[in-house]
Parts: structure tokens; C-alpha cells; sequence
């Protein structure tokens, strides 16, 4: 759930406040300076209509990319075969709905920038990308694709548009090299967690199931959902209405939404025409409230899709039998993952213990790092000299290296050049493809049918892509209340009647 943020009266078109803040964190520019840099860049799309979920990826690609102020071109004419013109005024609609003076230009004119492509067959552009199965391959230029292992779902298309806005906001935005990986061949599935597989388990019929958040990572999971044409039912909760922010962080929901105050939990209630959706104005404590006076059941599976720890243990209140989490964040904004929990334990708290209330500022954490005094770096403004770089002599070389970098620039930059941000500072910055991989591991979590033998949690940073290494069998603390309280939770469950 995101903050009350009102607009400034002259901004009437998009907000990218969030986007240029997501973008600041991971580059050496302002957020001032990343706008006009993203204001003069192109980004061309071109797409084969005949490859896997072509048209779901297309839709996505161009909506995530026209949540990037940059000046957006789609190519009729760069694949396999013509762009049907009915697919074509979809997603001028589409673009236009997130930023009406930014249309998206149609043309088969060839020009400098950035180009995607969606499909296989592509000898130019910088990425391809197709969806597999629920999964995605992406191939940097040059590089081949196998032969696909299945049909492309709509859990694929949408992984392979994040991953495709991935490689195009690495340049675009000019992201520093310590902070992303390199453009290469990516074969990954979020249900199996490995490469795409012949065959592809479907997503059951959904029942006891509450989806509880509405934000950046909700209507992400409600995009996939929508798109794999779930059906069953569905409780939705949230407390918020959509707002103007919103649309260019978001995957569902256009300017017109935000002007007219929908609530977030009849936005979804809307897109997810195939599924019966219970929607629940309030918060997870409100819906707690509402199963124990008996409004609702006692759900089996709650989707978790909030942004604060806080948030998580109310979630954790629930005591469902399985929890998928996804979240965002990290230092820069860019990191994502997916908590299988329990009640039994591991719960969310396990995954998200309590902030203990000692935990470092950015300027503390800098002051540490340096040797800087926090008087000195409370000088925000004033730039790093080169007496005072040589003065600190509890640098290490690679610190130093980057300090170099820094000289003649704000103190106040440090921070985000040595990579470090504070727990007590108030970082909200999120962007839709980082959400929507996060969206994809949970979604992929619930195709698996939830918690297995042993819960897991899988995370990776959107700038680097998913690696090897990212799966990570978990278990109980041993402290947690899920475990110090165990006959206490059951007796919570049985009350409110879980089965
Ligand atoms: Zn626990």
C-alpha cells in the first residue's frame, strides 16, 4: 500500500516521481537530471504477433515502458509479420491512459535508441524476449533461442515484459555498473524455479484465498491472475483509493481511475471479470476483525503484497496455512522476493523480525563507513574536497575509489555512491516491472500449490536478473511467537474457524 500522496496542482499529466526516485537510487544523477536524460531517449518495440503470448507481452512491455517518461516508439513492421491494427490502437489506448501527452509513435522509421523485441526473431534488436511455458527466455543480440518447451501463458508474457523494461531501464537511466548485471541469456520459470519445462502446471481453481494489498505487487499478482484467466473467488483487501502516483507504478489502472477515485479493491474486483471477487475496504487487522464476526471465512492462502514490516505482521495475525509473500525494496528499490510462510513457522515474522528502534541513518551508517564526522555530513550541500578525502584514512581502496568519484560533489550523495541506506529512513521508491517479478514468484508459488515439504523463499535483485542462487530452503526462529505461542495460535485459528 502506498502513502497518501496528492499531486502539486501543475502536474496534471503522469506523476514519475516514484520511477525517477527508483532510477535516482540506482544511477549517478539526480532526479531532476534522470528526467531529462529519460525525456530525450528513444525506446523502440517491436514484436512478432505470431510468437507465444505475444500480445499480453506487447501490452505489458508498452504500459511498463510508458511508466518511464521516455519518448516510446512501437515498430508495425519489425517482426515476423505485421502488427494487427486492432492490436495497434490497444495499446496507443493503453499508453495513452498512463500519460496522454507522451502518446506512443508508430513507426517504422529507424533511428538511434534502445530496441526490445517480443518474439524470436530479431537480429538488431539490443533484447528479445518470448515467453515459455509460465516462464521467459531473454537473449541479448546475437545469441539464438532453443526451441521452445511450451505454449506461452499469460504468467509468462508479463515476466517477459518486466524482464524486457528490465534491460531498457538499465540504459535508458544509465544505472551504475555496481548496481546491475549484464545483458545475457535468461531461461527462468517462477514455478519451477529453474529453466522453462514441457510441461506446465495449471493454476487451480482458486477458493479460500484473500489477496491482501492493492499496491504495486497487488495488482501485479491481479494482472497474471487476469491474464491466466483465473477463476474461482477471490477476497481482496485494502484501504486506499487509486491515485494519480499510482498509475506509473502500478500494473493496472489508468489517469481516468485516478481522477475518479476508484477504491483500489474495486479495481481489481473490475479486471478479474472470470473470477468472483469479494472485495474488503479497510486493513488486514480490519479483516481480521471481519473473520471473527463472521463476514468472512477463515481463508487457507493469503497472497501478501504489502511494503512495510509493520503491514507483514498483521498479515502474520492471520495465522493462515499459507502465506506467499511478495515484496520490493532493498537499498535501491530493486530487490524482490517471494516468503513462503506459515503459521506454524516459519510466519512472517520469522522472515521479517520487528526494526529494533537502534537501527543506523543513512548519515550514521556513511559517518562509520568514512570516518566523516556527522557534523560534516550534515553540511549536506557542501562538496567533497580532496584535503578532505585525503584526511580520511580509514578508507578502504575500493571505498576510496568511489569517494574519488565524489570529489566536487555534495556530501549528501555519499550515501547512494557507497550504496548504503539507513533503516530509519523513509525510502519508498518502486517502479511496475521490479512489482511484477515479485507478482511472477508468488503467482508461481500458488501454481505449485503453495508451501511444500519445506517453505522457501526466493529472492534476486530486478538489475541483475534471476541467478542460481536465489532459492533458499527456510525454517522456523526458534523465538519467534509462531513458535513460543504455537497452542495459543491454534486456539486463535480454531476460533475463527480455520479448517
Ligand atoms: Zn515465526
Amino acid at each position: 500500500m502506498s502513502d497518501l500522496i496528492v499531486p502539486p496542482a501543475h502536474e496534471r499529466g503522469a506523476d514519475y516521481s516514484r520511477t525517477l526516485r527508483l532510477a535516482a537510487a540506482n544511477a549517478a544523477h539526480d532526479e531532476i537530471a534522470l528526467k531529462s536524460r529519460l525525456e530525450g531517449s528513444v525506446v523502440r518495440v517491436s514484436a512478432d504477433p505470431t510468437a507465444p503470448a505475444a500480445l499480453i507481452t506487447l501490452q505489458v512491455l508498452v504500459a511498463n515502458l510508458r511508466r518511464l517518461p521516455v519518448q516510446l516508439h512501437l515498430d508495425p513492421r519489425g517482426g515476423d509479420k505485421e502488427i494487427p491494427s486492432r492490436w495497434l490502437s490497444d495499446l496507443e489506448q493503453l499508453a495513452a491512459g498512463i500519460d496522454p501527452e507522451r502518446p506512443l509513435v508508430v513507426t517504422s522509421r529507424v533511428g538511434d535508441g534502445v530496441h526490445v523485441h517480443v518474439g524470436t526473431s530479431s537480429t538488431t534488436a539490443l533484447a528479445s524476449g518470448v515467453a515459455d511455458g509460465h516462464g521467459t527466455r531473454i537473449r541479448p543480440r546475437g545469441t539464438g533461442f532453443s526451441t521452445l518447451a511450451a505454449a506461452g501463458t499469460g504468467l509468462g508474457g508479463v515476466l517477459t515484459a518486466s524482464l524486457l523494461t528490465a534491460e531498457v531501464f538499465k540504459v535508458v537511466v544509465g544505472v551504475l555498473p555496481n548496481r546491475r548485471g549484464d545483458l545475457r541469456p535468461i531461461d527462468f520459470c517462477p514455478v519451477t524455479l529453474d529453466a522453462p519445462q514441457r510441461e506446465v502446471a495449471l493454476l487451480g481453481t482458486l477458493h479460500d484465498t484473500t489477496l491482501v494489498g492493492c499496491g504495486a505487487i497487488g495488482t501485479a499478482i491481479a494482472l497474471i491472475l487476469r491474464e491466466l484467466t483465473a477463476d474461482g473467488t477471490l477476497t481482496v483487501v485494502d484501504p486506499q483509493i487509486f491515485e494519480t502516483p499510482n498509475v506509473t507504478t502500478y500494473s493496472l489502472g489508468d489517469l481516468d481511475d485516478a481522477a475518479s477515485q476508484v477504491r483500489k479493491v474495486d479495481l481489481i474486483e473490475r479486471e478479474l471479470r472470470t473470477m468472483d471477487v469479494s472485495p474488503h475496504e479497510g486493513f488486514a487487522r480490519d479483516y481480521i476483525d471481519a473473520i471473527e464476526n463472521g463476514q468472512f471465512t477463515m481463508p487457507q492462502i493469503v497472497l501478501g503484497a504489502l511494503d512495510s514490516i509493520e503491514a507483514r505482521h498483521d498479515i502474520a495475525a492471520i495465522h493462515a496455512q499459507h502465506v506467499l509473500d511478495g515484496s520490493t525494496g532493498g537499498p535501491a528499490g530493486t530487490m524482490l522476493s517471494l516468503s513462503e510462510a506459515t503459521w506454524a513457522g516459519p510466519c512472517l515474522r520469522c522472515y521479517f523480525p520487528a526494526r529494533t528502534s537502534e537501527a543506523p541513518t543513512t548519515d550514521e551508517l556513511l559517518a562509520q563507513r568514512t570516518g566523516l564526522s556527522l557534523a560534516r555530513i550534515s553540511r549536506g550541500q557542501d562538496p567533497l574536497t580532496p584535503q578532505e578525502l585525503d584526511e580520511l584514512g580509514q578508507l578502504s581502496e575500493k571505498d576510496r575509489a568511489i569517494l574519488e568519484t565524489q570529489v566536487g560533489k555534495a556530501v549528501c550523495g555519499l550515501g547512494k555512491a557507497l550504496g548504503l541506506v539507513g533503516q530509519a529512513d523513509d525510502f519508498n521508491p518502486s517502479a511496475a516491472f521490479v512489482a511484477q517479478q515479485a507478482a511472477a514468484l508468488v503467482v508461481g508459488s500458488l501454481i505449485r500449490g503453495g508451501l511444500g515439504a519445506q517453505a522457501r523463499s526466493v529472492q534476486y535483485d530486478a538489475l541483475f536478473g534471476p541467478r542460481d542462487e536465489m532459492t533458499m530452503a527456510r525454517s522456523p526462529q526458534p523465538d519467534c511467537r509462531c513458535q513460543t505461542q504455537r497452542s495459543l495460535h491454534e486456539q486463535v485459528r480454531s476460533y475463527r474457524g480455520a479448517q
